[in-house]
C-alpha cells in the first residue's frame, strides 16, 4: 500500500481528507478539527470537515458509478472483495496501528478489531448465495413466479469513533458487495483508517466512486440525510443521535438503521466459576477502557456472589495495567479526548455523590503513571463502585468508559427484572453452571445479544448484530443475512408464455387454476 497521506513522520501533523471518485481529495470547507493521539495528548491530524457541496459531489460520484456496478455480475464482484479481503489481511498491522495512535485502544484489541472486521468481508465473499432469489414453478397453470433481490443505489454509512475500521465494515463489504455504492462518513477523533481501507478498496480493483469517504461531522451528516438520491442511511453511536438519524431520515424516505448506546449487565449467579466470572468483568468492563457498546459497565451480583466476587473485583481492578495502548503488556489504553475523560471523571463524581460505594477510583490515575511522553494524555484509570442502586445516574446512564457498577440482587427474578427495565437492551451476558438457569434467563430477558459464560456475545458475520429497545432504531440489525436485506429490494416477478394464455380479458382478482 501506498503510504497513506496520515502517516507522517513523528513531530509532523499530518492532513486528513476526503476520498471521493477513487483519490484523495482535500477539503475545500476552510474547516477542520484536530486529531490527537490520545495516550500523548499531542495533535497529530487535522481531519477535514465537508461541506454540503463536498458531500454532493460525493454523492454525484458514487450515483455515476452505481449502474455499472449494480449489472456487475455478483461473482465478479465477490472477487473485488476476495482481492480484498487478502489486502486487508497483508495491511492490517498497519491498520492497527492506525487504530491505536488516533482511538487509543490497545495494540492487539487493535488487531482484534481489524480482524473482527475481516470476518464481515469474508461474509461478503458469498454473496452471489446470499443474493440468490426463490422460484416457485407453477404457481397457476402455465405461471411461474420468482423473487430476486436489487441493490438501493447510493447509501450512506455514519460511525462512531470507537471502531474506527470494524463498524465501517459491518456496513460497506455488504452493501458493495450486493450492488450498491457507498459513502463513509465516519467519526473525526480516528479518522485515518477510513482513508487505508479506501486504498485497499481502489487495489483490490474496486470502480472508482462505489467506495467513498466523506469527514465530517454533524453538517455533513445533515447533508446525507437530505440528499435524495441516497436511498438508505446506517448508523452507529450514541442513543440521541441514532434517534434523530432515524426520524431525519425516515422524514427524507430513506430506509434506515441506528445502532444507538448500550447499558450491558453481567448477572453472576452463585454457582459461577468465581474466578471466570471475574476475568469476564475484568476484561468486558475495562477493555479498550470501556469505550465498547458491548462492554459491560453493570455487574449484577446474585446472592452470596457479591461478597465472595467484590474482593477479588477490586484487587484485580487496582492490579489494571494502564499503558500506551503501543506497549505490548498494556490491558488498558487511555481515553479517547479529553472532553470524554472529563466526562467520565464527572460521572465518577456523581456516582460517589449519589451514594455508591467507591471501592476503587481512576480519578487518582495520572498521565506520568502510565510511562513516559504520557503525561497530558487522556487518562482515567480502572474504577469500580459497589452498591449501585437503580435510580442513580450511574447506573441509568452510558458512562462510555472504564467504570464498573456493581448492583446487589437476591435472585435471577428479580436479576431479569432490573435488565428488562432498563432504556437500553444491546448486550448481557449470565455467568452460571446451571443449563436451565441459562435457557430461562436467555429466553426472558429483553435484550438483543445474550451470552451465556460470554461476556461480550458479538454474534459473527454471518449471524447479525443489533440490540433492542433504545440501542437500536430499524427494524434490521447490521450485517448477517438482515444486512444483505437492508441493502436490497426485493422483487416479484410473476410470468406465462403466450401459449398458456387461454381467455381473453379477464376481470375478475386473478386466483390460482
Ligand atoms: P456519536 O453519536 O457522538 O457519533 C457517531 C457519529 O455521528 C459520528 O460520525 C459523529 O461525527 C456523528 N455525529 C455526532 N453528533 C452528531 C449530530 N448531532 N448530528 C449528526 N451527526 C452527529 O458517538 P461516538 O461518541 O462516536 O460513539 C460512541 C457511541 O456509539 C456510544 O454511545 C456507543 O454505545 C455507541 N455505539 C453503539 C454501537 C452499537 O452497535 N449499538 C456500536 C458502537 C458504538
Amino acid at each position: 500500500m501506498n503510504a497513506p497521506d496520515s502517516t507522517r513522520a513523528a513531530g509532523t501533523v499530518a492532513s486528513i481528507d476526503h476520498w471521493i471518485d477513487g483519490k484523495v481529495v482535500p477539503g475545500q470547507s476552510g474547516r477542520t478539527a484536530d486529531v490527537f493521539n490520545p495516550a500523548s495528548g499531542k495533535v497529530t491530524g487535522k481531519v477535514a470537515l465537508a461541506s454540503n457541496a463536498e458531500v454532493a459531489k460525493a454523492v454525484a460520484s458514487a450515483q455515476a458509478a452505481f449502474p455499472k456496478w449494480a449489472e456487475t455480475p455478483p461473482i465478479r464482484r465477490a472477487r473485488v472483495m476476495f482481492k480484498f479481503l487478502e489486502l486487508l489481511n497483508q495491511h492490517r498491522d498497519e491498520l492497527a496501528a492506525a487504530i491505536t495512535a488516533e482511538h487509543g485502544k490497545v495494540l492487539s484489541d487493535a488487531q482484534g478489531e481489524v480482524t473482527r472486521g475481516i470476518d464481515i468481508v469474508e461474509f461478503a465473499c458469498g454473496i452471489p448465495q446470499l443474493l440468490k432469489g426463490q422460484y416457485t414453478d407453477q404457481v397457476s397453470t402455465g405461471i411461474d413466479n420468482w423473487t430476486m433481490r436489487q441493490p438501493l443505489g447510493v447509501v450512506a454509512g455514519i460511525t462512531p469513533f470507537n471502531f474506527p475500521c470494524m463498524v465501517p465494515m459491518w456496513m460497506y463489504p455488504v452493501a458493495i458487495a450486493a450492488g450498491n455504492a457507498f459513502i463513509l462518513k465516519p467519526s473525526p477523533l480516528d479518522p485515518t483508517a477510513s482513508i487505508l481501507m479506501a486504498r485497499l478498496l481502489k487495489e483490490a480493483g474496486l470502480p472508482d466512486g462505489i467506495f467513498n469517504v466523506v469527514q465530517g461531522d454533524k453538517e455533513s451528516v445533515d447533508a446525507l440525510l437530505e440528499h435524495p438520491d441516497v436511498k438508505a442511511v446506517s448508523f452507529v453511536g450514541s442513543t440521541a443521535v441514532a434517534q434523530k438519524i432515524y426520524e431525519t431520515g425516515a422524514r427524507h424516505g430513506k430506509r434506515v438503521q441506528a445502532l444507538g448506546g448500550a447499558k450491558n449487565h453481567m448477572v453472576v449467579m452463585p454457582d459461577a466459576d468465581m474466578d471466570q466470572a471475574v476475568d469476564a468483568l475484568i476484561g468486558s468492563a475495562f477493555g479498550s477502557a470501556g469505550e465498547r457498546c458491548m462492554a459491560i459497565s453493570l455487574g449484577v451480583l446474585v446472592g452470596d456472589a457479591a461478597d465472595r466476587i467484590m474482593p477479588m473485583l477490586a484487587e484485580r481492578t487496582k492490579q489494571l495495567k494502564v499503558k500506551n495502548g503501543v506497549e505490548s503488556d498494556a490491558e488498558m489504553g487511555p481515553i479517547v479526548s479529553r472532553a470524554a475523560a472529563d466526562r467520565i471523571t464527572g460521572y465518577i463524581g456523581t456516582g460517589a455523590q449519589e451514594g455508591a460505594k467507591l471501592v476503587v477510583d481512576g480519578r487518582g490515575f495520572k498521565g506520568a503513571m502510565a510511562g513516559a511522553g504520557c503525561d497530558n494524555g487522556f487518562w482515567v484509570g480502572g474504577t469500580l463502585f459497589d452498591n449501585v442502586t437503580p435510580d442513580m445516574k450511574i447506573y441509568k446512564e452510558e458512562i462510555f468508559g472504564p467504570v464498573l457498577g456493581c448492583v446487589r440482587v437476591k435472585d435471577l427474578a428479580e436479576a431479569t427484572a432490573l435488565i428488562n427495565s432498563h432504556e437500553y437492551g444491546n448486550g448481557v451476558s449470565l455467568f452460571t453452571r446451571d443449563g436451565n438457569t441459562a435457557r430461562e434467563f436467555s429466553r426472558r430477558v429483553q435484550v438483543g445479544m445474550v451470552g451465556v459464560n460470554v461476556p461480550i456475545p458479538v454474534p459473527m458475520a454471518w449471524h447479525g448484530f443489533g440490540g433492542w429497545k433504545k440501542s437500536l432504531f430499524g427494524d434490521m440489525h447490521a450485517y448477517g443475512e438482515e444486512g444483505v436485506r437492508f441493502y436490497t429490494k426485493q422483487k416479484s416477478i410473476m410470468q406465462r408464455w403466450p401459449e398458456s394464455i387461454g381467455k381473453g380479458a379477464e376481470f375478475v382478482m386473478p386466483t390460482a387454476n
